[in-house]
Parts: structure tokens; C-alpha cells; sequence
């Protein structure tokens, strides 16, 4: 297909347009006019960009992509390396922030939720990205846990008590500590998000709900990929989804 086809697409289908971000969503960096094959992943980081080139990659989609707001803008250093590789393998640099976590069908939220099998009901926060539920009949911290631990394969960091009931729960992946006071607000027990930092908690513990860090990239791997998949079953696009550890 067209690059500018499928441009166009996403726009549409990740109602590009109904978000105030932090950096451009959609075309980042523009390659070849023409795609056969794609590459996701959660951050267009040099590794990733790497494993897109020797996969034969005509476009990759990302998550975490560049020029965000306030950055430094120049393209000096680590930047030109990835701009470079990118530009001398005439390869596509898709991103969408904000757009790919909202979003219903692929979005990280609604992806996390089926992995984690949370019950979905609502939104809220800023631009309704967050997702609350509750589960039918309540279940301890630790339970919640450890089922995060098993289907996301990695351990998280845990703040509440282990026997504590966890029954309304709200989540949103990444980097969304900050929306913990707005969870409080809510009237929920427990609230995930990917990362912590000192003053969640306490805000954690003085309020008495829970707060679960299962790791920023841990949370973002699933939406990323399911837009993937869906452009493949849709356009036909050959399509890899390439997993960059990463331990935050
Ligand atoms: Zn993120």
C-alpha cells in the first residue's frame, strides 16, 4: 500500500485529531512511497531501529516516538544516529502517543485490560484516557499481583497490603503515577499504572489505595502491537512485532 494511504488510515482510525499531546502523532519521519511489511514496537529507540532494518522493514510504528515537547530539538548525537539510520535505509517512523492509549479497540488501556482480564466500565482523567471498572466480586492485593506478575512477566512494585480487598480498580499504562490523586477521587481501591516515583507512596498509603507499578514498557507492549496486527489483517502488510526490553 501507499505510504500516504495508510497515513491517512491511522489519522482516521486513531482520532489523531481529538488530542492535545506532547509531541506530533502519525508520520515522524518520512521513507519509501510504498509498504509492504512493518515493524512495531514500543520506543524507536536504536535497537529497535536495528532489528526494523534487518527485518526489512518499509515502515515502523511506534508508541515512544520523537520531537517531544520541551526537548532538545537538535539533531546532534544519539538523535542523528536514529534519524540517520532511519534516512539511509529509507525506512517510515510512525508514532502515536496519547491517540494509542486511548484508543477502544487498540489502545494500551483497553489492551491491558484484556491481558489482565479488568473489568472495563469507564473513563476518566485527562482527555478520558484512564479506565475504571470493578471486578464482581473482590479480590486480595496479593492475588491482583501476582497475576500481573504472570501475564506481564514481570514482578511490579506494590504499595497496600496483601490481604487488602481490591473489588473498584482503575488503570492507565505508562508513565500515569501523577493520575493517582484523580484515582483517590474516584473511589477506588487499587490503581495500576507502568511507574512510580517517591511521593505515589505516600499518597498511596495515606489514602489507602493501592497502587500497583508494573513496569512503563511492561504496560505499553500491547497496544502498540495489536495496531500492528490489525493493519495486517485489514491491508495485508506483513507485519513484526519486535520486543525491546526494557526493565522500567
Ligand atoms: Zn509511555
Amino acid at each position: 500500500m501507499q505510504r500516504t494511504e495508510l497515513d491517512t488510515y491511522l489519522n482516521q482510525y486513531l482520532e489523531v485529531a481529538r488530542f492535545r499531546d506532547y509531541c506530533p502523532n502519525g508520520l515522524q519521519v518520512e521513507g519509501r512511497a510504498e509498504l509492504r511489511s512493518i515493524v512495531t514496537g514500543v520506543t524507536a529507540s536504536l535497537a529497535l531501529l536495528d532489528a526494523a532494518r534487518d527485518a526489512g522493514a518499509d515502515a515502523v510504528l511506534v508508541h515512544h516516538g520523537y520531537f517531544w515537547r520541551g526537548e532538545e530539538p537538535r539533531v546532534t548525537g544519539t538523535r542523528r544516529a536514529r534519524i540517520a539510520l532511519l534516512l539511509a535505509h529509507d525506512i517510515n517512523l510512525f508514532a502515536f502517543h496519547l491517540p494509542l492509549d486511548a484508543h477502544a479497540e487498540v489502545g494500551n488501556n483497553v489492551q491491558l485490560a484484556r491481558i489482565l482480564e479488568l473489568p472495563v466500565a469507564g473513563r476518566f482523567c485527562e482527555q478520558d484516557i484512564a479506565l475504571h471498572g470493578a471486578f464482581d466480586a473482590p479480590l486480595p492485593l496479593s492475588a491482583l499481583a501476582r497475576r500481573v506478575a504472570e501475564r506481564l512477566g514481570r514482578v511490579p512494585l506494590v504499595i497496600g497490603r496483601d490481604d487488602q480487598p481490591v473489588r473498584r480498580i482503575a488503570w492507565c499504562t505508562g508513565g500515569a503515577q501523577g493520575y493517582l490523586e484523580e484515582a483517590v477521587r474516584l473511589g477506588v481501591d487499587a490503581f495500576i499504572s507502568g511507574e512510580i516515583s517517591e511521593q505515589t507512596v505516600h499518597l498511596a498509603r495515606e489514602s489507602g489505595v493501592a497502587y500497583i507499578a508494573a513496569g512503563h514498557h511492561a504496560t505499553e507492549r500491547y497496544g502498540i502491537r495489536a495496531l500492528g496486527e490489525h493493519l495486517a489483517a485489514r491491508f495485508g502488510l506483513a507485519h513484526t512485532f519486535i520486543d525491546i526490553d526494557n526493565p522500567v
